[in-house]
């Protein structure tokens, strides 16, 4: 089968994703892939990434007060972020799946699924300080 521009460009974006590894921004990985592809536009890889998080291919991470992040690793799982370099790395623990039925009125709702973001100072910065 003859693959379509379309796919390509897909499968170089999400290649970009597996290969940053380090939850990049959109606009990180539209640098990224500008580099080497400057025909690709912004909008296609925005475009792209939100197609790829909701067919659960990578992990869109919404974060409270910063860019989004995008994430290759799709198992549910936590992130911790440095609040002075903003890098956003993976936290070793296991997911709460249970966390839902501590909830005491739930308002109706069927819980799905949640997000957790710690926030503190990583180990790079924290040596820069002293
Ligand atoms: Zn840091
Ligand atoms: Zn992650």
């Amino acid at each position: 089968m003859k693959k379509t521009r379309k796919t390509i460009q897909k499968e170089l974006i999400f290649e970009t994703v597996r290969q940053m590894k380090n939850h990049p921004t959109a606009e990180q990985l539209c640098q990224e892939i500008q580099k080497r592809h400057p025909t690709i536009s912004k909008a296609t890889v925005y475009r792209n990434l939100r197609q790829l998080s909701k067919i659960g291919k990578i992990k869109h991470i919404e974060m409270p007060d910063s860019a989004d992040r995008f994430d290759h690793f799709t198992d549910n799982h936590y992130h911790i972020k440095c609040n002075i370099c903003e890098r956003v790395f993976d936290v070793d623990m296991p997911y709460f799946d249970k966390i839902a039925e501590m909830i005491k009125d739930n308002k109706g709702f069927k819980i799905e699924t949640h997000d957790l973001v710690f926030k503190g100072v990583c180990r790079d910065c924290k040596k820069d300080k002293k």
